[in-house]
């Protein structure tokens, strides 16, 4: 294996695992190295992490896949495609659902890396007629959605605005059968206009109204009520979408309001214009995205009934910490907490069921179990989702105050939660936490939010009037996607706030992870200009903490740090005793212990299972390694 060839070479250990000593110094120094080796996949166990190399190695070659198809994981220097291999073949012949986590900030190399996944399991998988459309729908469901939901912007010239989860589903033979995509994403009204540009390829008629997503820049006309700027502007949309622009006009300058019996019309404020305005540009942009996704299902739907198996690849983006963090980073640190969560549950459950299999006994291990941070966010009671959905729906004037001083007084002992009054009841003296900020200590390191906004977005409200006026349009497609605005079916119902539908999806896809075998891949960015062969150690060092790879390395390590099964260990080792050297004639198990009782290893630090050799401390294995090379 990789990792023990050069193990007495620290840089260039394939597997994280077996650090020695771990520190983040030693983490960083052997990506690092490993990078400057154009190494850019290494493993925590079966985690691979990901260093984007801004530049196209010759790694995926036709050769490279056939080398890593049915390959032994260990053999072979680290690779996304042992990772794809290695879930591929246990979905196919162990049927068990595998899922595929992809983790890293924006540019970090996640849409690719989900392609390369995609594509090599396309490569390896059998062939035929029927087989290569399906392949070739599933493949080609990508270039669709980026051509809708990607963007240029700073960070990546090809950046995914959506979060991507895909099942593909396969038949007990793992030919591939269809797929589901499911669009897993806040958008906040606010990020609008700025990625719409290439949206609508498809539609010129829908495009022109995004180029041009009503940026009549509104016109305050006395008494701070607003009129649109540009009538010219509002005539060409309303054209285009068959619609009387006094229609329109109105809606997006007025809306009407009900109180008791009567129907009022009340002008809205400029401020207030510019917020239908963007609500309406991201609602009509957004609602076309989950129509495409809608499309694209129905026509890679696998027909019910037909036993399947399935792989799931999600593709969304990490943790995020900037200067200023509002209600999106929050609730993208959320569905981060979740993922971490569930990566230190299924990395236990999976080491249990290991040592089950393998009849070892199983030892507790200590962790830090982050749910106490989930819990604080998505407590149905009072986690702060709960507590802001409490605050938006309350009647009269709302404000972001109110919200933040229930949050204090709620947490006002929580080791998760800081605030300027938590801080001043605590006697801290800490000039960087502003009053109308509250800070959560993330596994990933401390995030401080800031509530101005939190309630609007969380409201993600589009007035009325705007929806009916887009149902009024003649534009079918445009029409059938605001049915709430057929006057006929008016609800009185408030629609589900953005946090609440967050987190019923946050749910819903972690539900769907668990009851999956889960394989990792970790995303790092190396520089922020998008340079070959730059390695900026501060941003990786960053990204090390928000991806939890210290906590990784433990977790996977907390029992037994490697594993392997008694073949290719004897066949490593056996020359370090004269009872096994040069021909054992037993089994290959009692060939590894007779190997190790010799070397008097401390018992503690060893484990027989049924099939595989369990080593607890990477110490033992290097030791071994030292041996073997001194012979
Ligand atoms: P993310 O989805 O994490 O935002 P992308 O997957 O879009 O990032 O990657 C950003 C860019 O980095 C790609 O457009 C490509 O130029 C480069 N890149 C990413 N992964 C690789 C790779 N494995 N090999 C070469 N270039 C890569
Ligand atoms: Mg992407």
């Amino acid at each position: 294996m990789e990792a023990t060839n050069s193990l007495l070479d620290a840089a260039a250990v394939g597997d994280l695992v077996l650090l020695d000593p771990l520190t983040e110094e030693s983490l960083l120094h052997t990506l690092q190295e490993r990078f400057r080796r154009s190494d850019i996949y290494t493993y925590i166990g079966n985690v691979v992490i990901s260093v984007n190399p801004y530049r196209s190695l010759p790694i995926y070659t036709p050769e490279k896949v056939e080398e890593y198809h049915n390959c032994n994981f260990f053999a072979v220097k680290p690779h996304i495609y042992a990772i794809a291999d290695d879930a591929y073949r246990s979905l196919r012949d162990r049927d068990r659902d595998q899922c595929i986590l992809i983790t890293g900030e924006s540019g970090a190399g996640k849409t690719e890396a989900s392609k390369l996944v995609m594509s090599y399991v396309a490569a390896v998988c059998s062939k035929g007629e029927e087989v290569d459309k399906v392949k070739e729908q599933l493949l080609q469901s990508n270039p669709v959605l980026e051509a809708f939901g990607n963007a240029k912007t700073v960070r990546n010239d090809n950046s995914s605005r959506f979060g991507k989860y895909m099942d593909v589903e396969f038949d007990f033979k793992g030919e591939p059968l269809g797929g589901v995509i499911s669009n897993c994403e806040y958008r906040s009204p606010i990020l609008g206009g700025s990625h719409l540009t290439r949206a609508g390829d498809a539609d010129p008629c829908l495009q022109t109204c995004w180029r041009n997503p009503l940026s009549s820049s509104y016109q305050a006309s006395g008494m701070e009520a607003c009129s649109i700027a540009e009538p010219q502007e509002l005539q060409e949309i309303c054209e285009l979408i068959g619609l009387d622009p006094g229609r329109l006009e109105r809606a997006l300058c007025s809306r009407t309001v009900k109180a008791r019996d009567e129907t009022v019309l009340t002008t809205l404020s400029v401020p207030q214009g510019y917020y239908g305005r963007d609500a309406l540009a991201k609602n009509i942009y957004s609602r076309l995205f989950d129509w495409l996704v809608n499309r694209i299902n129905a026509s890679i739907q696998v027909k019910p009934g037909k036993q399947r198996k399935v792989m799931g690849v999600l593709d969304i983006y990490g943790f995020e910490i900037f200067q200023d963090n509002s209600f999106e980073q929050f609730i993208i640190n959320y569905c981060n907490e979740k993922l971490q969560q569930i990566f230190i549950l299924m990395t236990l459950k999976e080491e249990q069921e290991e040592y089950v299999r393998e009849g070892i006994q199983w030892t507790p291990v200590e962790f830090f179990d982050n749910s106490i941070i989930c819990n604080l966010i998505e407590n149905s009671k009072c986690g702060i989702l709960a507590m802001l959905d409490e605050e938006c729906l309350r009647p009269g004037v709302v404000n972001e105050d109110t919200f933040l001083t229930k949050l204090n007084q709620l947490f006002a002992t929580h080791k998760h939660y800081e605030s300027k009054e938590t801080q001043n009841a605590r006697h801290v003296m800490d000039a960087s936490l502003l009053p109308q900020c509250f800070r959560i200590h993330h596994y990933a390191g401390k995030v401080t939010y800031n509530v101005t906004g939190f309630i609007e977005k969380n409201n993600d409200l589009l007035f009325r009037d705007l929806s009916q006026a887009m149902w009024a349009a003649q534009h079918t497609l445009l029409r059938s996607l605001f049915p709430e605005g057929d006057p006929q079916k008016v609800s009185l119902k408030l629609p589900p706030t953005a946090g609440f539908q967050f987190k019923a999806s946050v749910t819903t896809l972690m539900k769907n992870l668990y009851s999956k075998n889960p394989n990792y891949i970790r995303c790092i960015k190396p520089n922020e200009t998008k340079t070959a062969m730059l390695f900026t150690p501060e941003l990786v060092l960053a990204q090390i903490r928000y991806l939890g790879l210290m906590e990784n390395v433990r977790v996977r390590r907390a029992g037994y740090a490697f594993r392997q099964l008694y073949s290719p260990f004897l066949e490593r080792y056996k020359m370090l005793s004269p009872r096994t050297w040069p021909r054992w004639a037993g089994s290959d198990r009692e060939g590894a212990e007779v190997l190790l009782a010799e070397l008097a290893f401390p018992p503690e630090e060893l484990a027989f299972g049924h099939t595989k050799i369990f080593i607890r401390s990477p110490r033992t294995l290097f030791d071994l390694e030292r041996q073997r090379q001194e012979r």
